[in-house]
C-alpha cells in the first residue's frame, strides 16, 4: 500500500517514500510519502485558501461534519482499531478503547461547535465607560498546525482537529512518522463528511526536517503540539509570536494511604502502570505507599501484574506488546539496570524479548534514578514507601513534570490537602492519575506543558477573543 500526501482535499504524489513497519513483527505495512518543504508550503497554501470558507461556514454545518466523522468511526470501529494495533503495536483491546474515545472526542467537538459564544462586558464599571453596550465574540485563529505523537494516533489527532474545525479554523496536520495511517484515515472521513477541500491537510515525513517549515511560516497562527518535552521546548523557542500549546510528558505519581482496601484498587493501578506498555503520558511511574501496607501492596501488585499476557497486538488476549522501537527497549533496559546497580530492588520483569519489555516492578528506588525522575515511557513502575503524608506529597512534587497525580485515601482532610498542594494540572482523588475523559480540561504544569485540551478548553485556545463596543449615548 502506498500513501501519498493529503493536500487540498486530494492525495498528491510525494517525491520519495519511507517504509512503515509494524513495531511488533517489523513487517512492512505501507510506503508513506515524505513531504518536501514545497509540499508543506503547498499544504499551508491550501489551508490558507480554505480558511475563508471555513470562517463563514455556519456552526451547524461544522457540527454536522464532525457528527458524520464520529458516525464513520462507529461504522468502521474494528477496521480503525486494527489499523492502530498494526501501526502502533497497541493491543486490540486498548486500540478499540481508543477508537471509542475518538468517537466521543469528535462528538464533543460537534456539540462545542454549536455553542461557541462571547459575553457582554459591563463597560460602565469604570468611569468613562458609561453609555456603551459591549460584548465579545470568538473568532477562528486561521491556519493551525497540529503536530501529534505516536501513542494515541487517532484520539490525539481528534483532540486537535476536532476543536480546530469546530471553531472554524483550517489545519495542517503532521502526525508521528510511526503512525500516519490513522491520520490519513481521518482525513478521508472528513472529506467524505463534506469538509471544504484544504481545510484539513496531512503531511508526513520526519518532524525534525519538515517541522521548521510549519514553525517559521507566518500564515500559521498556532502550533498545537503533543509529544516529548525536548521537542516541545524546541517548538516553543522557534515559533516566534505564534500561539503555542504544548501537551508534554510526565512521570506521574500515585499515593496510596494507610487504610485503603488495596485488593480493591490494585487491578486498576496495574492497568494505569502497564496499559499500552506504559507508553501513555499519564502512565503511573511512581507509587508511594504508606509503610503499614507496603509489603502486602507490593506482594499483591506483583501477583496481579503476573496475570498480564504479552504477545501480538492483534490477538484478543494480549495485554502487553512491543514497545514502539527497539531503541526504546534498549534505553529502558539500561535505565532499569542502572537503578538496580544504584540500590533499587527488582521485583518483577527487567528483561525483554522480541521488542516486548516485560512489565517491570522496582521497589525502593532512589529519587535521582532515571526510572524515577525522567519520563520512562515504558512498562516500568516503582513503589516506594512513606510514613508521613506530607512527605508523600513532597515526593510527588519532587519532579520537573506535573501532568496529573492520583491519591487513594479514606481521609477527606488528606484528600483536600493533596488537592491543594499537588503541583499538577489534574488531581485524581480515589483514582489513578491515568484517568481521562475527553471533555475534561487536560494539560500540565512545569515541563509537562502549557495550555489545556478537552474540547471546550481547546476551542478557547484556538479562537481569538474580539471585543465589540457600541457607543449608545
Ligand atoms: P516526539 O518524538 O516528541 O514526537 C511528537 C511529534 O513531533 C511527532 O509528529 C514528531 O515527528 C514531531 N517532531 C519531532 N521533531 C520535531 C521538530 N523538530 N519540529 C516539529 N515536530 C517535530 O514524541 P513521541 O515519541 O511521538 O510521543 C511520546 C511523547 O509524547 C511522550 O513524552 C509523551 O508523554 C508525550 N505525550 C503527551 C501527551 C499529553 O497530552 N500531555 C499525550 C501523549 C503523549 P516524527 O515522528 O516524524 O519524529
Amino acid at each position: 500500500m502506498k500513501k501519498d500526501l493529503w493536500i487540498g482535499g486530494e492525495y498528491r504524489n510525494a517525491s520519495s517514500y519511507m517504509k512503515l513497519k509494524n513495531p511488533f513483527n517489523l513487517e512492512v505495512l505501507a510506503e508513506i510519502g515524505i513531504a518536501t518543504k514545497e509540499d508543506v508550503l503547498s499544504a499551508i497554501n491550501a489551508a490558507q485558501q480554505a480558511q475563508v470558507e471555513m470562517a463563514y461556514l455556519p456552526s451547524f454545518e461544522r457540527a454536522e461534519i464532525l457528527e458524520k466523522v464520529a458516525q464513520f468511526l462507529k461504522d468502521d470501529r474494528e477496521e480503525c482499531a486494527r489499523l492502530i494495533a498494526m501501526e502502533a503495536a497497541k493491543p486490540l483491546k486498548a486500540a478499540r478503547a481508543e477508537v471509542d474515545r475518538t468517537i466521543m472526542t469528535y462528538t464533543f467537538a460537534s456539540h462545542e461547535a454549536r455553542r461557541i459564544h462571547g459575553e457582554t462586558v459591563p463597560m460602565d464599571g469604570a468611569p468613562g465607560g458609561q453609555g456603551r453596550l459591549a460584548f465579545t465574540v470568538r473568532e477562528p485563529l486561521g491556519v493551525i498546525a497540529a503536530i501529534t505523537p505516536f501513542n494515541f494516533p487517532m484520539n490525539l489527532v481528534a483532540h486537535k482537529v476536532g476543536p480546530a474545525i469546530a471553531a472554524g479554523n483550517s489545519v495542517v496536520l503532521k502526525p508521528a512518522s510511526q503512525t500516519p495511517l490513522s491520520a490519513y484515515k481521518i482525513a478521508e472521513y472528513f472529506h467524505r463528511a463534506g469538509l471544504p477541500a484544504g481545510a484539513l491537510n496531512v503531511v508526513t515525513g520526519s518532524g525534525s526536517k519538515i517541522g521548521d517549515v510549519l514553525l517559521k511560516d507566518d500564515r500559521i497562527k498556532m502550533i498545537t503540539f503533543t509529544g516529548s518535552p525536548e521537542v516541545g521546548r524546541y517548538i516553543r523557542e522557534n515559533s516566534g509570536l505564534k500561539r503555542v500549546t504544548l501537551e508534554l510528558g510526565s512521570n506521574s505519581a500515585l499515593i496510596v494511604d494507610d487504610g485503603v482496601l488495596i485488593h480493591q484498587v490494585i487491578p486498576r493501578i496495574v492497568t494505569g502502570a502497564f496499559a499500552y506498555q506504559g507508553q501513555v503520558c499519564i502512565s503511573i511511574q511512581r507509587i508511594f505507599v504508606h509503610e503499614n501496607i507496603f509489603d502486602s501492596f507490593v506482594e499483591q501488585f506483583v501477583s496481579e501484574t503476573q496475570k498480564l499476557k504479552a504477545g501480538n497486538p492483534l490477538e484478543e488476549e494480549t495485554d502487553i506488546s512491543a514497545m514502539i522501537t527497539r531503541g526504546d527497549v534498549q534505553r529502558t533496559q539500561e535505565w532499569v539496570e542502572e537503578a538496580v546497580i544504584n540500590g533499587a530492588q527488582l521485583k518483577l520483569g527487567g528483561r525483554s524479548e522480541e521488542g516486548i519489555f516485560q512489565p517491570t516492578i522496582l521497589v525502593n528506588v532512589p529519587s535521582g534514578e532515571k526510572v524515577s525522575c525522567e519520563e520512562v515511557f515504558a512498562p516500568v513502575v516503582h513503589i516506594n514507601t512513606f510514613r508521613d503524608f506530607n512527605e508523600a506529597i513532597d515526593q510527588v512534587n519532587d519532579s520537573k513534570y506535573g501532568l496529573q497525580a492520583g491519591i487513594f485515601t479514606n481521609d477527606i482532610h488528606k484528600a483536600l490537602q493533596a488537592a491543594r498542594k499537588l503541583q499538577v494540572g489534574g488531581v485524581m482523588i480515589n483514582e489513578i492519575p491515568t484517568f481521562r475523559v475527553d471533555q475534561m480540561p487536560y494539560g500540565g504544569v512545569k515541563m509537562s506543558g502549557m495550555g489545556r485540551e478537552g474540547i471546550k478548553y481547546a476551542v478557547e485556545e484556538m479562537t481569538e477573543l474580539k471585543l465589540i463596543s457600541f457607543k449608545t449615548e
